[in-house]
């Protein structure tokens, strides 16, 4: 599996000389798998420039685009993507979204109530191209395509699942909304299940160690204790991703550091990395792509 990175922030979007290596859009990834249909983790921010990356692929301009999305849940980081994703006002292109059953309503009523007027000047009925809407009430395991996908919930706000995808014997972890406990040391067993043996684990970095102690129970984890969910899990490597709006380059670049010297002393080996807009991981491998449409 291919994974590029086309929103890596948290809360709400920014953009600052001091955010600019590692972005300031929210939470959108892009999963490639060979002979599947592009996989969408997240539908925040960045999924404005994955739509017209996407959209330049076609063989001719304006082509159907057919995509799968998997949403962790519906706060605003997460969703505010969808009505600028340019394939969905192409006739014939078609999205289907995964995402958390919602209590007393559908997960279309929900979204749909969200992107309509006055929030935004059309409906998503309006939208030319199809979105459909696929409840998912955890614990479930599925089979999208060739992609084996399991879905647990995860401790956070309302109703948020983390998702495992394998393929053809590679695992990837999505966790990009996660509540640590206040012990800062144990992990739930769902998050152990998702995470187990896994080849990249994304994980929810959202706090210094100081910002976490002020707001212990916002929903979210530190870089450290994103390192101690994989070393629990026996992942082999953890991407830092979900940062805080407040965090500048620099101190994602300190908190990467010192998540590294964590994982370095621990008894099973760990790689660390932060997850930056506009790079790719090929499981396996790490490679730097240009920025420039991203
Ligand atoms: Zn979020
Ligand atoms: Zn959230």
């Amino acid at each position: 599996m291919k994974i590029t990175y086309y929103g890596v922030r948290g809360s709400c979007p920014c953009s600052s000389d001091e955010h600019r290596r590692y972005g300031g859009n929210t939470s959108c990834v892009l999963v490639e798998a060979v002979g599947e249909p592009p996989l969408i983790l997240d539908m925040g921010t960045g999924m404005r420039a994955l739509g017209v990356d996407l959209a330049g692929r076609c063989a001719e301009p304006g082509a159907p685009l057919g995509a799968n999305v998997l949403l962790s849940h519906l706060h605003y980081d997460h969703v505010l993507g969808l009505p600028f994703f340019g394939p969905m006002h192409d006739v014939g292109s078609t999205l289907d979204i995964y995402g958390p059953a919602q209590d007393g309503s559908s997960l279309h009523d929900v979204l749909a109530s969200a992107v309509q007027p006055p929030f935004f000047p059309v409906g998503i009925v309006d939208f030319k191209g199809s979105v459909r809407f696929h409840d998912l009430s955890d614990p479930v395991d599925f089979q999208l395509g060739g992609l084996c996908v399991t879905v647990r919930s995860v401790p956070h706000f309302e109703r948020t699942l983390g998702y495992r995808i394998e393929f053809e014997g590679e695992v990837l972890t999505y966790l990009s909304d996660h509540q640590a406990p206040a012990d800062g040391d144990t992990v739930d067993d769902n998050v152990v299940e998702l995470c187990r043996d896994a080849d990249l684990v994304i994980h929810d970095a959202q706090y210094t160690e100081e910002a976490f102690r002020n707001r212990p129970d916002w929903g979210h984890s530190t870089a450290s204790y994103a390192v101690k969910v994989a070393q629990a899990a026996g992942a082999r490597r953890v991407d830092l991703f979900h940062y805080d709006p407040s965090l500048t380059d620099d101190v994602i670049d300190e908190l990467l550091s010192a998540a590294g010297d964590l994982a370095a002393g621990g008894e099973h080996p760990v790689e660390v990395r932060a997850a930056a807009e506009g790079t790719c991981v090929t499981l396996g491998v790490v490679e730097r792509v240009g920025r420039s449409r991203v």
